[in-house]
């Protein structure tokens, strides 16, 4: 998958540099990450024996601003993985117009399989081994894919262990207690609410009493659930890895929270009938958020789709094979660079804070925060309008529009 993921960031780079009309330099410098670091990982393992694990951090891009994404921890991840995922934080930043470069790191690890502590150790040595590339004027790691605020807490602390200063602003995603942000956890939701309102406005649809369906109820997919029901949307059916859930009179996402909290999974709540979870991409719908997983909406599925609008907040649901159909079929796509990145907006906040050694209130940030996620999405729209195309080519257009004036304005060195 990971050769592949690479190839895919490549087109979708190349299909926007011909959009642009883009320098040849630029595009040349772009097809390539600026640093990609391999470290290995020894860890004294629980029954005493050391493990060695591979980990990497890239920075694809770093012209507007320090390194900005996420650390993974997967038994699958590899270097080409690390790459995409890298050069997509470029683009994402530039699309929601932050002073970030595109970064990522990964460690080939099953978390499942480690104690708390060996994850701890695990954390804190791959932190060690990638000091040289992260800071908070240089690279700023977040949460990604099984990392969580804890792990940034241990990240932070290695740095300051072994450099002897405290640099709040070295991670994001921290505890409350470490000079996290407020609304950290909410704000990718929050920006697919911002993302699903804009685009009902644009299409002249009114939000009140459509319908929903969502992939996932996770840290998206549950607190949007709760968002878009009391934006007077109608959740009718809701999916996990266990199962999914149907009510066309409408969810009620409080109680399917408590019932997922209770059973581990939306199989089997009460209120809604079980459905199974490959028909949920025929349900009628005017919404559909996949939030799950990426490479779900294949052709297959795109064929099946009822909804007018599909707003992304996982990273890559929708196969580049199956975007034509959508097109073609008259969907609206606001793709994930633009549609999750108010979890990136958010982790903004909390490194502008930490630079400020000043927290800013929860009502700042609520309002900001809804501020920059309308800003990127009438860009995006502007553009799609002005080329022709839809939104996903505009995002990447003008993303590379960004980062390409960036590399123009600071020149080449040396
Ligand atoms: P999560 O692990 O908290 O939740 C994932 C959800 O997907 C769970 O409900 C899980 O049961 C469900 N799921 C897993 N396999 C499934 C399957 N086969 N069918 C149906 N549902 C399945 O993850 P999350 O943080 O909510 O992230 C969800 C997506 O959003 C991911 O693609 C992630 O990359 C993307 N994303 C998350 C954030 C963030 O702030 N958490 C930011 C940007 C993008």
């Amino acid at each position: 998958m990971s050769a592949a993921a690479w190839q895919a960031v490549l087109a979708r780079l190349d299909d926007a540099a011909k959009l642009v009309d883009l320098d040849p330099d630029v595009h040349r410098i772009l097809r390539s990450c600026e640093r990609v670091l391999q470290v290995s990982v020894p860890v004294r393992m629980d029954d005493g024996r050391v493990e060695v694990f591979d980990g990497w951090r890239v920075h694809h891009d770093t012209t507007r601003g320090p390194g900005k994404g996420g650390i993974r921890f997967h038994p699958e991840v590899d270097a080409d993985e690390v790459r995409a995922l890298a050069a997509g934080m470029t683009f994402k930043t530039a699309v929601a117009d932050l002073p970030f470069g595109g970064a990522k790191g990964g460690v080939r690890c099953d978390p499942t399989a480690l104690s708390l502590g060996e994850l701890e150790r695990v954390t804190r040595r791959y932190a060690y081994e990638i000091l040289p590339l992260i800071g908070t004027d240089r690279d700023v790691p977040a949460p990604d894919v099984n990392t969580d605020g804890r792990v940034m807490a241990w990240l932070m602390d290695t740095v300051a262990m072994t450099t002897g200063q405290h640099q709040q602003g070295v991670v994001t995603g921290k505890p409350l207690s470490v000079g996290g942000t407020r609304a950290h956890s909410g704000a990718t939701s929050t920006g697919v609410v911002v993302c699903a309102r804009a685009a009902f406005r644009r299409l002249d649809l009114p939000l009140a009493g459509r319908r929903v369906v969502i992939q996932g109820f996770g840290k998206v997919g549950g607190p949007l659930a709760f968002l878009l029901a009391s934006a007077g949307m109608r959740v009718v059916a809701v999916s996990d890895v266990g199962g999914a859930v149907l009510n066309e009179g409408g969810l009620d996402a409080h109680e399917l929270a408590g019932h997922v909290a209770a059973a581990g999974t939306v199989a089997g709540f009460v209120g809604g009938d079980d459905l199974d979870p490959d028909d949920l991409w025929s349900v009628p719908c005017e919404l559909l958020v996949p939030a799950a997983l990426g490479g779900v909406i294949t052709p297959a599925v795109a064929a099946q789709l009822e909804a007018k609008v599909v707003v992304e907040a996982a990273n890559g649901p929708t196969t580049p094979e199956a975007e034509p159909l959508l097109e073609e079929r008259g969907v609206v796509v606001v793709p994930d660079i633009l549609a999750n990145a108010g979890g990136v907006t958010a982790s903004y906040f909390e490194w502008a804070q930490a630079k400020q050694a000043y927290a800013w209130d929860e009502d700042l940030i609520a309002q900001r925060l809804r501020e920059r996620m309308e800003r990127a999405f009438d860009a995006v729209w502007s553009r799609a309008e002005v080329l022709e195309v839809p939104l996903r080519r505009a995002a990447f257009a003008l993303a590379l529009e960004r980062v390409a004036s960036a590399i123009q304005a600071r020149g080449l060195f040396p």
